[in-house]
C-alpha cells in the first residue's frame, strides 16, 4: 500500500466512481490520504452499469480517468466493500478516526412508480430501470449469473427523461435483432444502434412492417416539448424557453424515426391492469399542463395494455445508516458540499447530491448541456457518438469544485494523531487482505474483469 509519509489527514471516500474517484484525486494532490470504498469489484459506477453498453468510447474514457485517480499514491481501495452491509456507517464515520467522510454513492434505487400495489408485480410484469440496463449491458458475459430479464415486443415504459429513451433503444434494438435472426439474419446491437433499426433493415430489402413487431411504447406525463431531454439555461426568457421546446421536440421526433419507438404524451400512471397474476399494463390518467404544473383532466383515463411494463422515472440514492431522508432523498442543510445535520465532518458529492433526484440542485451545480452533445450521445447525430463524451464532464467538474472546498476544509483541520493514521491504515489492510485486494490498484481491475466484457 503507497502511503504518503507525511500525510496528516486520512479522508474516507464511499463510492468509487466518476465523482468518488474525482473526490480522491483532489485530495491525493493535497497530500491527503484517502480510502476509496466500493461496493462492486469495479468502480466504474453508473458508467458502467447505466449507461448501455453501446456507449463504448465515452465508458472506455470515464474508466481510464477514475482508474487514474484511483492508482495514484495515498489512494487506498476497498473494492467488494459496501459501507453499511460489510461495515457499518456509524462505526466507519464515528469509529476509525477519519477527519472527513465524503458520499459519492450515486443513484441506485429506482423511483417507485406511484401506482398502488404495482410493486407486487415486480418480476410479473413490471422490471425497473436500473436493473434492466445492469442486465443488458452484462447478460453478454458468459460468467453473467445476476437476475434475467426477458425482452419482449409490445412494452409500456413510463418515464421521458434521457434514461428513458435508452431504456426504449435497448428494447427496440434488441426485438429488432432477435426478429433479424429468425429469420437468419445476424445483426450487432451495436449496429442497429449506429444505423438505427430502418437503415439496417434496408439493408436487407425488409421494412418494419415485414418483422410483425409492434415496438414498444413511451409514456409521459407531460407534453412532448416538456421532456427534459435538453435543459434550460437558468432564467431563460419565453424566447429561448421556446425554442429549448423546439429542441426536445427535434431530438425526440429523430430518435422515433430512427429506433421506430411510440410515444403516447400527457398519460400519468394511475391504476394496474392485471391477468392471472401478472401485470398486462396499466391505467392512465390524461393530465393537461398549467401554468407549469400537471392537471388531471378529471374522467378521462386510458388503458394500456403491453408485453411489459418498464418503469425509467429517476434514480434516487439508497438509504444509508442513519444518514437523514427526506422523502427518497437525504436531508442535507447544504445542498452544495452535502452536508448534514449532527455530522460535521460528513460531505457528499456527485449524483447522490446532483442526480435527477434533485433537478434544481442539478441545475446550480451544472453547466447546461448543448442540443448538439444530447444529439451525440442518443446516436442521433451523423457523427455517431463522437464527442458524448461532453456529456458526463459536468458531473465530474462539479464533483472536482466540491472536492476542493472540502480539501481546504479538511486540510484547515488539526492534524490527526500518528496513532489514529496507523490504526486507520492497518484497518483498511486488514478489509483488503479479506478481500483478496493486493497492492495494485490496476492489478486488480485486470484480475476482476471478465475477458469477454464490452
Ligand atoms: C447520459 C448521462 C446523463 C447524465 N445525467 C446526469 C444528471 O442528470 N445529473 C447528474 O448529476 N449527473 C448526470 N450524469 C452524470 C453521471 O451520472 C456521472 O457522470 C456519474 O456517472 C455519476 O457519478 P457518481 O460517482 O456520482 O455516481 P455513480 O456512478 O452512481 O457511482 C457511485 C458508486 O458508489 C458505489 N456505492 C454505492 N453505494 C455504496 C456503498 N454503500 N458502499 C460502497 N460503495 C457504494 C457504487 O457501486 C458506484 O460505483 C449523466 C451522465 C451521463 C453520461
Amino acid at each position: 500500500m503507497a502511503v504518503s509519509g507525511d500525510a496528516r489527514h486520512a479522508v474516507a471516500i464511499i463510492g468509487g466512481a466518476t465523482a468518488g474517484a474525482e473526490v480522491a484525486g483532489s485530495l491525493a494532490r493535497r497530500g491527503v490520504e484517502t480510502v476509496v470504498f466500493e461496493q462492486n469489484d469495479r468502480p466504474y459506477g453508473k458508467i458502467e452499469d447505466g449507461l448501455p453498453r453501446w456507449h463504448v468510447e465515452l465508458r472506455k474514457k470515464e474508466y481510464r480517468l477514475i482508474d487514474q485517480k484511483l492508482s495514484l499514491p495515498g489512494v487506498h481501495f476497498v473494492p467488494r466493500t459496501k459501507i453499511g452491509r460489510d461495515i457499518p456507517f456509524e462505526e466507519l464515520v464515528k469509529g476509525w478516526g477519519f477527519t472527513g467522510v465524503i458520499l459519492a454513492v450515486g443513484a441506485w434505487r429506482d423511483r417507485p412508480l406511484a401506482v398502488p400495489g404495482v410493486d407486487a408485480y415486480v418480476g410479473r410484469g413490471l422490471v425497473y430501470q436500473n436493473p434492466f440496463i445492469y442486465w443488458f449491458n452484462h447478460s453478454v458475459e458468459k460468467g453473467y449469473d445476476g437476475p434475467v430479464f426477458e425482452i419482449l415486443d409490445d412494452a409500456i415504459v413510463v418515464g421521458g427523461g434521457l434514461a428513458s429513451i435508452d431504456v426504449v433503444k435497448a428494447l427496440q434494438i434488441e426485438t429488432t435483432r432477435q426478429a433479424l435472426a429468425a429469420r437468419g439474419i445476424e445483426e450487432e446491437v451495436l449496429t442497429l444502434e449506429v444505423e438505427g433499426i430502418p437503415d439496417v433493415l434496408a439493408k436487407h430489402g425488409l421494412a418494419w412492417e415485414a418483422l410483425g413487431l409492434q415496438g414498444c411504447t413511451l409514456y409521459y406525463r407531460r407534453r412532448e416539448e416538456d421532456m427534459p431531454l435538453v435543459e434550460a439555461p437558468p432564467g431563460a426568457d419565453a424566447a429561448r424557453l421556446a425554442k429549448v421546446a423546439q429542441g426536445r421536440r427535434k431530438i425526440l421526433e429523430k430518435a422515433m424515426r430512427k429506433y421506430l419507438f411510440k410515444v403516447c404524451a400527457q398519460l400519468a400512471p394511475k391504476d394496474v391492469v392485471v391477468e392471472g397474476n401478472r401485470l398486462v399494463g396499466l391505467v392512465f390518467q390524461r393530465t393537461r399542463i398549467q401554468d407549469g404544473k400537471i392537471v388531471e383532466v378529471p374522467g378521462e383515463t386510458v388503458e394500456a395494455r403491453g408485453s411489459m411494463v418498464v418503469s425509467s422515472i429517476g434514480s434516487v440514492p439508497e438509504p444509508l445508516g442513519s444518514i437523514p431522508m427526506k422523502g427518497e432523498l437525504y436531508c442535507f442543510t447544504d445542498w452544495k458540499l452535502g452536508r448534514f445535520e449532527n455530522y460535521e465532518h460528513v460531505f457528499s458529492a456527485g449524483n447522490v447530491v446532483t442526480g435527477k433526484g434533485n433537478i434544481v440542485a442539478s441545475r446550480k451545480h451544472g453547466a447546461v448541456i448543448a442540443a448538439h452533445v444530447i444529439e451525440r450521445f442518443l446516436g442521433l447525430d451523423s457523427a455517431g457518438h463522437a464527442g458524448e463524451e461532453a456529456m458526463a464532464a459536468p458531473a465530474r467538474e462539479a464533483a472536482r469544485e466540491t472536492a476542493e472546498v472540502i480539501a481546504r476544509e479538511i486540510t484547515g483541520r488539526p492534524p490527526l494523531p500518528a496513532a489514529t493514521l496507523s490504526s486507520i491504515r492497518e484497518r483498511v489492510r486488514r478489509r483488503q487482505n479479506e478481500i483478496g485486494y493486493g497492492d495494485d490498484y490496476n492489478a486488480w481491475i485486470k484480475q476482476v474483469t471478465p475477458p469477454d466484457m464490452v
